[in-house]
């Protein structure tokens, strides 16, 4: 590594960490359980935290029952066994003239990690223990080693960063601030992809700058400048490949001209005559809210486009997304297209078969083939379910065309289903399908249309993804939100029942409701094992409630095994009233549609996610008559605790899903997304939501300007995403 042109990230990822002076077989090994192989990998271990060591906290200024730091230097090591033969490690460490005992049990190796003279980390609770504070099996780290070579006090500066995970490779951060100290030293300066302008603009550090002091700050202001230039540089890599990715898609793909007249979104109720479109509109039970009107102008916008339409409609449940997608629908059913809606479950496909046949009654499509020129138009469910001469005769008829709008899970996704001309496909729910699905419907869709022409996509979720969160994962499509409810709403009154009174209550509350002519379900306990477990219990509390708390009522029940005509005659049951009160295991979690409903009580409710909670909140409060949500059970953790109360004291859905990002991380979030090297390590959703935006509006405007000019990001770019995306996203 000698004085040449500033490097790429590239070149540093093709040297191995054996030229560093100090790293041998031994230490080869070592960094190679951590992942650890080039000197790019090296430079992106990034510290943990970092240790401002004239400003730690004196020994003498510990109080019992603090959680605390030390950092000091270990005085003494004792290994023995107690009286009851467990392992017990004593340490004495030292600050100034201070000293602390450490106690480990069951850890006796820690008489080796801790050597005399090892300078070391320790979080822990003090306690005391015969008249001295003490902390016991405190978190360690080991920061500078015993051996004299490792003591090089000019290297030892103010700030000392911690590397996490050394534990395992038997390496202290010592060690790796030295070898990252010695690459960056003999690598010299790095080449900045970014153009001047965005460093300026966005008050950005130089990459080289940001490398240097993210692993040897002079000041903690410095780390964490240099971590906001390096999480930028993680978003604005993901950012560009989004960008790319979509306008990849635009030029490879000819989509369909799907045209409406954006007038007959205006249609008052009871005119007659005109597109489909415009009869369905006009025919509809409601006026459309401003949200639902604003949203299918984008999506007539869009079809309209030969660009295929690629977009996320996000809305809270009972915003009423379906009527948007039936909207879309006509339009490609005006243009003697079909129309696919998928669903996760069979009850949702067959719920919105039935709601969709009521909703679609009475219209006619043109159709020379028929005497008089039109038949009524035709909606047809293709679920894994069917019997099979049942299902042959639907395919036959979908890839006649003879069907205008198929509903289905993702049996609709199978070989043997053609289409005649697709148009227009439906996601429903989509955070309930992988990635894959969607990406195998495109690539299906496309199959199925004419001329190899993709048919328009329109994915929906009532899952809110935060706004950070939707940039980074569905980043490739457009978005729109459904940020209103139907009018005459009330919001659902939600209550934690944490003693028995308090759950009577609520069953008193469910026999009330009863008595209005109302309805009411019980969710039963999430159940990890399997679907068969889970049934049985809501079995067993089936039988306990209707003997019990809600005896004399119609208690029906329905879980994932039973067989898809029997879950629909419950349903069926429970939607027209002849059942009062519907016991369920959470098939019935999203979508499920009976107005009537006004109370849900979900036991053991700190067993799902928030989300999962508001999802189910949603089955209520579906009119406007007054609703309630009562949520069961005492959480044996924090994180439950915290989730029931922000979910007592908030009902929007939006806000609910920053929350629960706040709570749990990113990772449940980004878990769907394809693990690499552009993974972000340092990037946060919650705590960068600002630089986030600031890549997400320079890949715009990057690629926009082309990036032909930018041949240091290219390269760095292809060096992140793998050889086939790279191939795939700049071909020319
Ligand atoms: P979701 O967005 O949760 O899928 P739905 O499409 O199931 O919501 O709609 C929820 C309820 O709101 C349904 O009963 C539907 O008929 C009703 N709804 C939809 N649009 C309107 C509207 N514009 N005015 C009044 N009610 C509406
Ligand atoms: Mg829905």
């Amino acid at each position: 590594m000698s004085e040449l042109a500033p490097r790429r990230l590239r070149q540093l990822g093709e040297l191995s960490v054996d030229q560093l002076r100090h790293v041998g077989q031994r230490r080869v090994a070592a960094l190679r359980e951590l992942d650890v192989e080039s000197i790019l990998d090296l430079l992106g271990y990034y510290p943990r935290r970092y240790v401002d060591r004239t400003r730690r906290v004196d020994v003498s200024e510990l109080t019992i029952g603090d959680e605390a730091a030390v950092y000091g230097t270990v005085a003494t090591v004792r290994a023995r066994r107690t009286r009851q033969g467990r392992s017990m490690v004593e340490a004495t460490i030292e600050d100034g003239a201070e000293s602390l005992d450490v106690v480990f049990f069951n850890q006796a190796w820690r008489s080796r990690q801790l050597v005399v003279g090892a300078q070391v980390l320790l979080y822990g609770r003090v306690v005391e223990y015969r008249g001295r504070r003490q902390l016991t099996n405190p978190v360690v780290d080991v920061v500078v080693g015993a051996s004299a070579d490792e003591r090089d006090a000019g290297r030892v500066g103010r700030i000392v960063p911690i590397y996490p995970a050394l534990g395992k490779a038997g390496l202290t951060s010592w060690e790796m601030g030295g070898f990252v100290e010695e690459s960056l030293r003999r690598a010299g300066p790095l080449l900045d992809p970014m153009p001047d302008w965005v460093l300026a603009e966005n008050d950005l550090v130089s990459r080289t700058q940001a490398y240097r002091a993210i692993h040897r700050p002079a000041a903690l202001e410095d780390a964490e400048r240099a971590r906001r230039r390096l999480a930028f540089d993680e978003l604005v890599r993901l950012q560009l490949l989004l960008a790319l990715r979509r306008r990849r898609l635009e030029r490879e793909s000819s989509g369909l001209v799907q045209r409406a007249d954006v007038r007959d979104l205006d249609v008052g109720p009871g005119e007659v005559g005109g597109s489909l479109l415009r009869q369905f509109l006009a025919g509809h039970r409601f006026q459309l809210t401003g949200a639902q009107r604003r949203v299918l102008g984008d999506i007539l916008a869009d079809m309209a486009s030969p660009v295929p339409m690629h977009r996320l409609l996000q809305g809270d449940v009972g915003s009423g997304k379906t009527v948007v997608a039936l909207a879309a629908m006509m339009i490609t059913v005006d243009h003697h297209r079909q129309a696919a809606l998928m669903a996760p479950t069979e009850v949702l496909a067959e719920q919105h078969l039935a709601s969709i046949r009521a909703d679609l009654a009475g219209l006619r499509v043109a159709d020379e083939a028929v005497l008089g020129g039109s038949r009524p138009l035709n909606v047809q469910l293709l679920s894994g379910r069917l019997r099979v001469a049942q299902r042959r005769s639907v395919l036959e008829q979908v890839a006649r065309g003879e069907v205008d709008v198929v509903v289905g899970t993702h049996a609709l996704l199978s070989e043997d289903v053609t289409f005649r001309e697709l148009g227009l496909a439906v996601v429903d729910e989509q955070h309930r399908f992988g990635v894959e699905q969607r990406a195998l419907l495109r690539a299906k869709g496309a199959q199925w249309s004419q001329l190899g022409a993709e048919p328009d996509l329109l994915v929906m979720t009532a899952t809110p993804i935060p706004r950070t969160a939707a940039m980074v994962l569905f980043g490739d499509l457009e978005h729109s939100v459904l940020d209103e409810l139907p009018p005459g709403r009330v919001p659902v009154t939600t209550a934690w029942a944490q003693t028995a009174a308090d759950e009577a209550r609520s069953w008193q509350r469910v026999r009330d409701e009863v008595a209005l002519g109302h309805r009411a379900y019980v969710i039963c306990p999430l159940v990890e094992e399997s679907e068969r477990v889970a049934a049985a219990g809501a079995v067993e509390e089936h039988a306990r409630l209707s003997a019990g708390a809600l005896e004399g009522l119609r208690v029906g029940l329905v879980h994932g095994q039973m067989a898809s005509a029997a879950k629909e005659a419950v349903m069926q049951a429970f939607r027209t009233g002849e059942l009062d009160v519907l016991v369920a295991t959470v098939v019935i979690e999203v979508g499920v549609d009976v107005a009537d409903a006004t109370v849900i009580v979900i036991e053991d409710a700190w067993r799902f996610g928030l989300a999962q909670l508001h999802q189910l909140r949603g089955r209520v409060g579906r009119s406007d008559l007054v609703s309630f949500c009562y949520v069961f059970g005492a959480p044996p953790a924090d994180d439950g605790r915290q989730r029931l109360e922000a979910f007592v004291a908030c009902d929007d859905g939006f806000a609910l899903a920053e929350i629960d990002l706040a709570l749990r991380g990113e990772g449940t979030i980004l878990g769907v997304r394809q693990r690499g090297r552009s993974d972000l390590r340092l990037a946060s959703l919650t705590r960068d939501a600002d630089v986030l935006a600031m890549a997400h509006h320079v890949a715009g405007r990057l690629v926009e300007a082309d990036l032909r000019d930018q041949a240091a990001l290219v390269d760095e770019l292809r060096l992140f995403v793998g050889d086939e995306e790279a191939a795939y996203l700049f071909k020319s």
